[in-house]
């Protein structure tokens, strides 16, 4: 059995407790947060301290870190490495290589393994395009993005003054996708490559207008894209628009000898982003503790990690069953 403890328990903490049930190869220690453990919730799984995480090593294969990629993740995932082989879905992708380096240092120096960054995207998405432009060296990647619920748009327009409350989707442009896909050269701006469509709760007395106007205007989050705003109410929100989908498709369309047209794509399409992101984490916990039995000390991502070392089946059962 693979021991794994949760660290931090939010959306992503309460999917990897879920996903552990369905593998049968694992097993839940615990979950470790910042609160009291009394005050978290979780579906049966215990609660602790983060004190009482660091009296646990020997005793925890691999801990999952839960937290959030903004301010949680760059501190904790070092952190724990220090005493534990880790997996995090850190996702800001532009300071992927800084974390990196930053959390193969500690696992080097204490003989711990870690996968940073896995999830869907950055995670499966990545693994798709290097197999694509690997595949197809003549060509063009694009990763689009929807339907779904973008929490960092969503917080955005949250902290609108005059806004109680909000939900932003991610909408790619399947007209755009169809003319790819039949092999037309594109020039693509952002704009042209998704939309975004915004539903609001508005405080008492505020002013629609004004509101669309911030909110359409808003630089790095709206400005550069074609958006749509809708005021609703709070019960409708609640109602309509509380579930988690996401998704997306990574298409790769390239040529082969005398033009010869070939198209690559990976599509997902999620009810519940942090449950399938969770799923991604435990199948990568289960190649980190492998990679941490043959002292293969460091920091990892997906692209470094063989496939079969997802799986708890034999080498055998996969060559039989899978080839
Ligand atoms: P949450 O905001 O739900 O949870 C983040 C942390 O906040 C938790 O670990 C928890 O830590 C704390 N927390 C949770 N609920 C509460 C609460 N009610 N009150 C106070 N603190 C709370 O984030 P998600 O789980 O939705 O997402 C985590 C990260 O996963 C995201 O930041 C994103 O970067 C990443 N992600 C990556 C994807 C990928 O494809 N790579 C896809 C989807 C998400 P504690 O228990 O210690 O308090």
């Amino acid at each position: 059995m693979i021991k794994v403890a949760i660290i931090g328990y939010g959306n992503l903490g309460r999917g990897v407790e879920r996903a552990i049930k369905q593998n049968e190869d694992m097993e839940l220690v615990g979950v470790y947060t910042r609160r009291t453990p009394e005050s978290v919730q979780t579906e049966g799984a215990k609660a602790f301290t983060m004190d009482q995480l660091t009296l646990k090593k020997g005793d925890i294969d691999v801990c999952i870190l839960c937290g959030g990629s903004a301010t949680d993740l760059p501190t904790q995932t070092p952190e724990w490495t220090h005493l534990f082989n880790t997996i995090d879905s850190f996702d800001t992708h532009a300071k992927i290589p800084e974390h990196f380096t930053k959390v193969d240092q500690v696992a080097k120096e204490n003989q711990t393994t870690s996968i940073i960054s896995t999830g869907w995207d950055p995670g499966l998405f990545s693994l798709n395009r290097l197999y694509a432009q690997s595949i197809l060296p003549v060509g063009e990647t694009n990763t689009f993005w929807g339907k779904g619920v973008s929490q960092g748009h969503s917080d955005a327009l949250r902290r609108i003054e005059g806004v109680i409350d909000a939900v932003q989707y991610t909408i790619p442009n399947s007209e755009v996708i169809k003319k790819l896909k039949a092999g037309e050269q594109l020039t693509l701006t952002t704009r042209d490559k998704h939309f975004r469509e915004c539903f609001v709760v508005l405080e008492v007395g505020a002013e629609e207008e004004k509101i669309r106007e911030e909110i359409i205007s808003m630089p790095n989050y709206f400005a550069d894209y074609d958006t749509e705003v809708h005021f609703i109410s709070q019960s409708e929100l609640d109602q309509e628009h509380k579930a988690m989908p996401h998704g997306g498709t990574v298409l790769h369309t390239g040529i082969t000898h005398k033009n010869t047209k070939q198209v690559i794509e990976y599509n997902l399409d999620l009810q519940s982003n942090p449950e399938f992101t969770a799923s991604v984490l435990v199948a990568y916990a289960r190649a980190c503790v492998r990679l941490a039995k043959e002292k293969q000390f460091g920091a990892y991502t997906v692209l470094d990690i063989p496939p079969k070392y997802l799986s708890p089946r034999t080498d055998e059962e996969l060559r039989k069953e899978l080839l």
